[in-house]
């Protein structure tokens, strides 16, 4: 079966609020893999890379002030599909719009302020992880249950 990994962060307002166990809990009880985890600060420069792609918007400004803004907690999880499997249950990007049972739709009202990061796609996963994690933070292991969850 095919692995991916993709890139959670759980944002200043996820830590300050007391919501990384329970956050990182729904991706541990789906039976996804953690392979990677750090309590960081995210610079500046590291934050505009990250967001690039966002920075002719109107809320980018906004956005890189948030994400630097405190402690955040970067995590790296593995699975077959858990790039779309993380981003559905993360939930859509406005809270509004996010349904319950969602992290955002179960935790957070705000559109910027919506708690967690998920990479989109393959190809921004691989970049993400790099940009927060180095060689040898990721780790290869093998779990007793994952013939359990995977098969
Ligand atoms: N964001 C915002 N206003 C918007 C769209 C996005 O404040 O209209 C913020 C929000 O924190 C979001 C982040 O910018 O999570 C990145 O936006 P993206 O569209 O990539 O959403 P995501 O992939 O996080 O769902
Ligand atoms: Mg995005």
């Amino acid at each position: 079966m095919g692995m991916e990994r993709t890139l959670i962060i759980v944002k200043p307002d996820g830590v300050q609020r007391g919501l990384v166990a329970d956050i990182l809990g729904r991706f541990e009880r789906r039976g996804i893999k953690l392979v990677g985890l750090k309590l960081i600060q995210i610079d500046r420069a590291t934050a505009e890379r990250h967001y690039a792609v966002h920075a002719a918007k109107s809320f980018y400004g906004e956005l890189v002030e948030y994400i630097t803004s405190g402690p955040v907690v970067v995590a790296v999880l593995e699975g077959p599909k858990v790039i779309e499997i993380a981003r559905s249950m993360i939930g859509k990007t406005r809270p509004n719009e996010a349904v319950g049972g969602t992290i955002r739709g179960d935790l957070a009202v705000e559109g910027l302020r919506n708690l967690i990061h998920g990479s989109d796609a393959p190809e921004t996963a691989a970049e993400e992880i790099a940009l927060y994690f180095r060689d040898g933070e990721v780790l290869d292991y093998t779990r007793s249950v994952d013939h359990w969850v995977v098969g």
